[in-house]
């Protein structure tokens, strides 16, 4: 079969290709948010638990700068991809070390703890920009079905980050922290196996992807363009360095679910629903699945909107408001836990994930795609990196508040988280017009 017939081959509609990514990413968070669920929780684990004993405060830290690495690195990683390995084979080194990283922790000890994160951190780092830009291989410029992809890539993502704290955490908690781990390196595996043998589905795009650069090089080099940038392109750099800061605030928020709420859960939450005990690491799928319940709906409500749908800063105002209300909604349900000496309902953290995914809802999918449109093309790369460095300054911010859990009574706490967001909601909210001008035209 030629290669142009097996591009043709459909998947929902789509390029074959897109099902090839999926799975990778799917099986790729997996792994990261199998691992996730349960790091904090044996970092603060005593000893005689099969933990390590950490402090809080440290067993946070390391959980900060770990998830800030993650994010960090895919700048990196995507520089790799463009000028050696491509990225094809960025996203097959990137599964391999990390897939190495989850066995190494799967060993109890804490040198491979650290080495193993450490693989995670660059391992990561080389696949999740790269099979993201793989999805945009996919489709040619004028291809109408690019955004419904990036939208049903984001399922994939959700799907694994859902089964993987069902799986990894009753493993990790209820029979021991590294068979966790290990599973964690098995989704990771599966991944890598279905992507090398899906290779034939993506190779078109990426060939396709790389004549269109060599052409956009040879055009620029006979046109020998001046590189500086007009009036407008420098007021749309500033749109995506003021947005940098609001990023980093909604994501240090939200971030927390796998550190401070991940704590709450398991400290001051009842483990039982309607009769069944589950391990505290079961709320980490609670956000996931709400975004699979309510991604279509969020996309067919903007396109009921239509003229009244909020403009990209609005809604990373909406985003900023939600995720600081879903704080604010915790502040009586701690008050009641640590005042009481009692562990609250389960519906208290329910409320809290379903506020932040309303929040993710109007953040996230709107930001990446706000930055490809307000760069300037020729840095389009550089500035998705500056984006993913507010998600990664984001998640060092969500660890340094965990690292208060012990040491400020938590409606404290979540009450500062919630004022921070909220009060940089309302500042955005006045900013939007002036933001607007900024954009020249962007929506
Ligand atoms: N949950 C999404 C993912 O894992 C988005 C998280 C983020 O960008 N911080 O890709």
């Amino acid at each position: 079969m030629s290669d142009i017939a097996v591009a043709e081959k459909q998947w929902f509609g789509h390029p074959r290709g897109l099902a090839t990514c999926f799975f990778t990413e799917m099986w790729e968070r997996f792994s990261y948010y199998g691992m996730r669920a349960l790091l904090l929780l044996y970092m603060v684990a005593p000893i005689e638990k099969g933990g390590l004993g950490f402090a809080t405060e440290k067993g946070a830290s390391i959980y900060g700068w770990y998830t800030m690495g993650v994010y960090a690195m895919s700048i990196p990683g995507g520089w790799i991809a463009d000028k050696f390995l491509g990225l094809y084979r960025s996203v097959l080194l990137g599964g391999i070390i990390i897939a190495t990283g989850h066995f190494l922790m799967a060993y109890p000890s804490i040198q491979t703890f650290y080495l193993g994160l450490i693989f995670i951190v660059c391992g990561t780092g080389l696949l999740k920009p790269n099979v993201s830009g793989i999805v945009g291989t996919l489709y040619s410029k004028e291809d109408v079905r690019r955004d419904a992809g990036f939208s049903i890539f984001y399922m994939g993502i959700n799907l694994g980050a859902f089964i993987a704290p069902l799986i990894c955490g009753p493993l990790g908690q209820r029979i021991n922290w590294h068979y966790g781990f290990g599973a964690a390196g098995v989704g990771m595996t599966l991944g890598i196996i279905q992507y090398v043998a899906g290779k034939k589905h993506i190779a078109p795009g990426m060939a396709r992807q790389a004549k269109n650069e060599a052409d956009e090089r040879e055009a620029e080099r006979a046109e020998g363009k001046p590189s500086s940038f007009t009036t407008q392109e420098w007021k749309r750099i500033s749109v995506i360095a003021i947005l940098f800061v609001f990023s980093m605030l909604f994501w240090g928020a939200f971030e927390q679910a796998g550190s401070s709420l991940n704590l709450f859960a398991d400290r001051l939450t009842r483990l039982n629903f309607l009769g069944f005990n589950f391990p505290s690491s079961t709320f980490q799928s609670v956000q996931p699945l709400f975004v699979i319940i309510f991604s279509p709906i969020f996309a067919w409500l903007w396109l009921r909107m239509g003229k009244l749908e909020p403009s990209s800063p609005a809604k990373f105002g909406f985003g900023l408001f939600f995720v600081g209300l879903s704080f604010l909604l915790l502040v009586p349900g701690a008050a009641i836990a640590q005042s009481q000496g009692i562990k609250v309902s389960p519906m208290w953290l329910v409320g809290v994930y379903f506020l932040q995914t309303v929040g993710e809802l109007c953040l996230s999918p709107v930001g990446l795609s706000m930055v490809t449109k307000l760069a300037p093309p020729r840095i389009v790369g550089l500035m998705l990196g500056v984006f993913f460095l507010s998600i990664s300054f984001g998640n060092k911010l969500g660890g340094y508040c965990a690292g208060f859990f012990d040491r400020l009574p938590l409606p404290k706490l979540f009450g500062a988280v919630s004022a921070t967001t909220l009060a940089a909601a309302f500042i955005l909210f006045l900013l939007v017009k002036p933001i607007r001008r900024l954009m020249g035209g962007v929506h």
